[in-house]
């Protein structure tokens, strides 16, 4: 099998046929990638509705497996639990959270609504808060480097490019697709959007600034070690390239600040602030599986949005699951031909 990609998709792609024995090789050109710059968090809830992230439950329980697994395998650390804090905006936010833990609504099972004061000094939180204790980090740029070191160490990785019309290569029977953005163009052939979504994230030195959990009001702070934080993240549709803003800056620092009484963060202790490109598809939710007729030999591994690293092991496992076996039915949610603009051909 060819993986193209070296971002989160093809990595977790490569370590899923490595468990099943299966020979592989990964290619990538080098071109910018989001998991050079995702701040890795994983959180089961989606906060606008308060609802359940897609299938939280399974995804939390694969993804914890496969990334401890990586972990053993590479003798590093990439999981980290840490509790999410969430500030409620007004009143009647924090009306429906109390009102989905009473009904016993699917989402009650992560969240739980805070005593007043139940939470960091430094903490504003006028309206109260509630916590999510299943989530936390993966350190992805760890896990994509060492990964790439590690296939090319074993003559599994090669810088280069590719895109369909290069075809299947000799000596490889499948080609998986983990270009993420780099794909657009080729999948646009089938009616498949991938969109560039561009974001960044900054990284803030700090010390005991905020305590041991992530804070969300909208903008996140997390905290990633004893002196530093990342705070993020931004959301643009208007960009084409993996540019950092100037204005960002000041953008993020000023939300994390409405959620603090502490000494707010401040631009001197930004020691870091970067772009990347999500790939995002139109109902953002992964597009997997074979999409053309005539190729039947490639498979798409796209549209990881802005949560690959939940729901990442898991679609890495279906992807591998549509190369191994013909008959195997892709999950409905991820299939190219839930699209009404897919054109197999
Ligand atoms: C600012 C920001 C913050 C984020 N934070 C989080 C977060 O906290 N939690 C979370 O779950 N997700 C987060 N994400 C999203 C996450 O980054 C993505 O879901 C995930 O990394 C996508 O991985 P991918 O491998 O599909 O794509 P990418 O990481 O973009 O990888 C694509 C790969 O394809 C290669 N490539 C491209 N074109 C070619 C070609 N022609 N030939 C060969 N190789 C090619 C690239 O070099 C790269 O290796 C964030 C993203 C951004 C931008």
């Amino acid at each position: 099998m060819l993986i193209v990609g070296d971002g989160l998709a093809g990595t977790l792609v490569a370590w899923e046929l490595k468990e099943q024995g299966v020979d592989f090789e990964v290619w990538s050109d080098g071109s910018p990638a989001a998991s050079d710059v995702a701040a890795g968090m994983f959180n089961p809830v989606s906060f606008r509705r308060l609802l359940p992230v897609w299938d939280a439950e399974d995804h939390l329980k694969s993804a914890r497996s496969r990334y401890r697994m990586c972990e053993q395998a590479l003798g590093i650390s990439l999981w980290h639990d840490v509790p999410l804090l969430r500030i409620f905006p007004d009143a009647a936010y924090a009306a429906l959270w109390d009102q989905r833990i009473e009904e016993g609504h699917p989402v009650a099972g992560f969240i739980e609504r805070c005593a007043e004061g139940d939470w960091h000094a430094s903490v504003a939180a006028p309206h109260g808060a509630g916590r999510i204790r299943q989530a936390g980090w993966v350190d992805v740029q760890l896990l994509v480097t060492k990964s790439r070191e590690f296939w090319r160490d074993g003559k599994r990785w090669k810088m280069q490019g590719w895109s369909l019309e290069v075809g299947c290569p000799e000596g490889f029977d499948a080609v998986i697709d983990c270009r993420g953005v780099g794909a657009e163009s080729d999948l646009s052939q089938f009616g498949l959007q991938v969109r560039p979504n561009q974001g960044e994230v900054l990284t803030v030195r700090v010390e005991n600034a905020m305590g041991d959990e992530t804070i969300n009001n909208v903008t996140w702070a997390m905290p990633v070690d004893s002196d530093l934080i990342r705070i993020g993240s931004t959301y643009r549709w208007d960009m084409m390239k993996a540019q950092v803003l100037e204005a960002t800056q000041k953008e993020l620092l000023d939300k994390a600040n409405g959620a603090r009484h502490g000494a707010p963060f401040a631009p001197h202790q930004v020691v870091g602030h970067r772009a990347g490109l999500r790939p995002a598809s139109p109902d953002r939710r992964p597009i997997i599986g074979r999409v053309s007729d005539e190729r039947p030999w490639y498979i798409a591994c796209n549209g990881w949005g802005t949560r690959g690293v939940l729901i990442g092991p898991r679609t890495a496992d279906w992807t591998v699951k549509t190369c191994m076996d013909e008959n195997w039915e892709v999950p409905k949610e991820v299939r190219p031909d839930r699209f009404r603009t897919f054109t197999k051909n």
